[in-house]
């Protein structure tokens, strides 16, 4: 099937038009109309080539939503006409470890990304959410149960949603504990609603003064400047997991020191350049950990999603149309987004 997209062709050109193929679905597959898709900070990362090993053309997008168009006939779970939604991942082994754990992102044998995948050195690209339509396996869709009005918002859930919620349940996010959302961000406005949703005190921690009050309506007890050294020195030792979501190098000390003992700091964000290093002594004394994770399998997103329906909770976004995504990009990189852009693919289909 030809595919209108928005593709770049190189790190340094501007998006625009291309026509992409998608296959005709097979038996487990499901053909979806894209409607929304948001606009994470990985889509610039990676468009950009701020990260190695991206082909082009690069079609972005992975927080994607829309409607079934065609299943496959041993597709159980979709009919036509369903809402639907594909994250960060199409395919995995689904034989292995991780794999039979419902894990496919730490899958042994590396998972297909939605764009710039697979990385199993095979040289097939696979093109993203920044497209008109989409053909996945069933097994990578996910089915949607808040309402059609709350769709645009259900978009961002797909990657800034699951990559807070997998690691706020991994650490027990919840009922009497202190947790930390460094970044104010997509991932970080997500983290502060689910947080909260958990039960967890929340503390925002922010490089912009003019995210306060709407940090605090998002659900953050507290939010810190985290410019502000009186401000930080005053939460010294008092939180139990703090998630990190910021793209740009920083100082990671500044956080593990407000960690309790046996405490730990999650990095979700993956800056172009490397942290430095943190200090020995800051973990070694409390035996506090610095980790890592990665977006979440997808039963684990079906349950976030469902979560997330249940309780009303959608992320905040700017609808944009496709052309304004070079806009949308330089908006990012100055944190001039409350919190997500959304693509309206209508937009797309008209251009
Ligand atoms: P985003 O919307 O741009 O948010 C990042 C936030 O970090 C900004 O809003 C800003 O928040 C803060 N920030 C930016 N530059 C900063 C700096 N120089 N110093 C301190 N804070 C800064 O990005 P996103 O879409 O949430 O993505 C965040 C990162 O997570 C990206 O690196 C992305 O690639 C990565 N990511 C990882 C995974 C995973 O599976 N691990 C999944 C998705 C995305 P304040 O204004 O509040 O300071
Ligand atoms: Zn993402
Ligand atoms: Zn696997």
């Amino acid at each position: 099937m030809s595919t209108r997209a928005f593709a770049v062709q190189s790190a340094e050109a501007l998006f625009g038009p291309i026509a992409i193929e998608r296959r005709a679905p097979g038996a487990s597959d499901v053909a979806i109309d894209i409607l929304y898709c948001g606009v994470c900070h990985s889509d610039l990362h990676t468009a950009r080539s701020e990260w190695p090993g991206t082909r082009y053309p690069c079609v972005p997008g992975h927080e994607i939503v829309g409607r079934v168009t065609a299943v496959g006939s041993q597709v159980t779970k979709f009919s036509v006409g369903d809402l639907a939604a594909v994250g960060c991942m199409v395919d995995s082994c689904r034989r292995c470890l991780s794999c039979d754990e419902g894990l496919e992102q730490y899958c042994e044998h590396g998972f297909t990304a939605t764009y710039n995948g697979p990385l199993d050195g095979s040289g097939e690209n696979t093109y993203g959410g920044y497209s008109e339509k989409i053909v996945v396996d069933e097994h990578f869709v996910l089915a949607i149960r808040h309402s059609d009005t709350q769709l645009a918002g259900v978009a961002p859930l797909l990657c800034a949603g699951i990559t807070t919620w997998s690691p706020l349940k991994h650490w027990g996010a919840g009922p009497g504990k202190s947790v930390g959302i460094v970044g104010v961000g997509g991932l970080g406005h997500m983290g502060v609603k689910l947080a909260h949703a958990l039960g967890a005190h929340v503390v925002a921690f922010t490089t912009s003064p003019g995210k306060r009050e709407s940090a605090l309506a998002l659900g953050a007890d507290e939010v810190v400047v985290s410019t502000d050294p009186a401000a930080m020195a005053a939460r010294a030792g008092r939180l139990d997991f703090i998630l990190d979501t910021v793209a740009a190098a920083h100082d990671l000390d500044a956080y593990v020191n407000l960690l309790k003992r046996d405490g730990a700091l999650a990095l979700v964000g993956v800056p172009a350049t490397p942290h430095p290093s943190p200090s020995a002594g800051g973990l070694i004394f409390k035996r506090r950990q610095i980790a890592g994770s990665l977006i979440g399998g997808i039963k684990e997103t079906q349950e976030m999603l469902d979560f997330c329906a249940e309780r009303g909770i959608v992320a905040d976004i700017e609808t944009i149309a496709m052309q304004e995504i070079e806009t949308a990009y330089a908006r990012m990189l100055k944190s001039d987004v409350k919190y997500r852009f959304v693509i309206d693919m209508a937009t797309l289909k008209a251009a």
